[in-house]
């Protein structure tokens, strides 16, 4: 048996999103530019996904440019908001300490092209609050970027309270949303957002495609050059297939968004009160403003890769943070941006719920990571010194 709880890296593509790709694989597989009919009804299928997916998040057709996922998106948003804000002699950006890498990158990148970059500390909770972003923001500021729900706390920020931050002060607001969007009710038009990335592999759509939402008025700057697809903002022959499943696997997460917060609201809470009863653990970011599906905790005195190798074995897929920082042997910078100390920051769990995990395999896992913190403990020379006084501990 296998539990599947990693679902803040990647999801299971859904039934209906696979059956909704299978004919544009081998039967409408036209290219969307060709003028005979087969291009034709591949055409027609872009505009259809375009718009139902324009409906979903509260904006118009043409805001939307599909990209090859949530890392692209980030990395067109944010270059787009600097190229336009360099023009105006604007060369400031507000972001936050534990955006995911392909912010955080970017940031760097346009750093050393003379950009200044503002990055937030995010306190203990895992929240930043709308006050530091107005406070952050200055006269040659171009953008404010701050993730809609944090990949490896699962915390979710104020996002609307933010964007009408920006919007008092007339700068571009970019979030990151590909934790968000198929979870959590949005309106980029509600909540006054300029430009928001998605990713469709994060809920339940394939992988290798998403969007970027840009507000009409906000010119991009091309990544990939060719043909005119995307309005020439995004070259290379459309992904149809792709773009057909993500529109299903978007509407089929939000019709389901309400069951299932529901449902994976009691479960993680489960999870969190079982877990707690480890001594020496701690629950990362706040309780309350946090993803239906987001667990993750800190244990004392152990390695977060023997944890997770060990949970392998008795077949659970787990995560000590990002997927993209695991197999690195520095701590999150995340788990650091919050204020965990290095070897706290080590000793992380993350479990991603989705809502096919059920009530049994939380009881299993429950009891298996108390079993598996148990073993790793006693053979850990740090609590050791733990126990014999000669270290602190840090966690209660
Ligand atoms: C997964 C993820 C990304 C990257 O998306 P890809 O489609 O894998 O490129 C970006 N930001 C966040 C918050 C993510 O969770």
């Amino acid at each position: 048996m296998r539990i599947y709880v990693d679902n803040a890296a990647t999801t299971k593509i859904s039934e209906g999103a696979i059956k909704t790709m299978i004919p544009y694989m081998n039967e409408i597989y036209g290219n969307p530019s060709s003028l005979h009919c087969e291009g034709q009804r591949a055409n027609e299928a872009l505009a259809n996904a375009r718009e139902r997916i324009a409906r979903l998040l509260g904006c118009e057709p043409r805001e939307i440019t599909f990209t090859s996922g949530g890392s692209e998106a980030d990395n067109q948003a944010i270059l787009s908001a600097a190229r336009l804000g360099e023009r105006k002699g604007k060369k400031h950006i507000v972001s936050t300490a534990f955006e995911h890498h392909a912010v955080l990158h970017t940031l760097e990148k346009l750093e050393k092209q003379g950009f200044e970059v503002t990055l937030l500390d995010v306190h203990e909770n895992g929240l930043v609050s709308a006050e530091q972003v107005y406070n952050a923001i200055r006269e040659d500021t171009c953008l404010v970027t701050v993730m809609y729900a944090n990949n490896e706390i699962g915390t979710i920020q104020p996002i609307s309270e933010i964007g009408a931050v920006c919007h008092e002060k007339g700068v571009i607001f970019h979030t990151d949303a590909v934790q968000a969007v198929g979870h959590l009710h949005i309106n980029v038009q509600e909540q006054h957002i300029d430009m928001l990335s998605l990713s469709a592999h994060k809920f339940h759509g394939p992988k290798g495609i998403g969007v970027l939402y840009a507000r009409k008025g906000i010119p991009l700057t091309t990544l990939i050059e060719g043909g005119a697809q995307e309005r020439g903002k995004r070259a290379g022959t459309e992904n149809i297939p792709a773009i057909m499943g993500m529109a299903t696997a978007l509407e089929e997460s939000c019709a389901k968004i309400h069951e299932n917060t529901l449902k994976l609201t009691a479960l993680r809470d489960k999870l969190i009160l079982g877990l707690s009863q480890i001594p020496h653990s701690a629950l990362n970011g706040d309780h309350e403003h946090r993803l239906p599906s987001n667990v993750s905790f800190c244990f004392e005195g152990i390695e977060g890769e023997s944890l997770l190798l060990l949970l392998d074995d008795k077949g659970i897929c787990a995560s000590s943070g990002s997927a993209c920082t695991s197999g690195s042997l520095d701590p999150s910078h995340v788990l650091l941006a919050i204020g965990r100390v290095h070897d706290v920051a080590h000793g992380s769990l993350r479990l991603s719920l989705s809502e096919e995990n059920t009530e049994a395999e939380l009881e299993y896992i429950l009891e298996s990571v108390k079993e598996v913190v148990g073993y790793l403990r006693s053979i850990s020379p740090i609590w050791r010194d733990l126990c014999e006084g000669k270290k602190n501990f840090i966690l209660k």
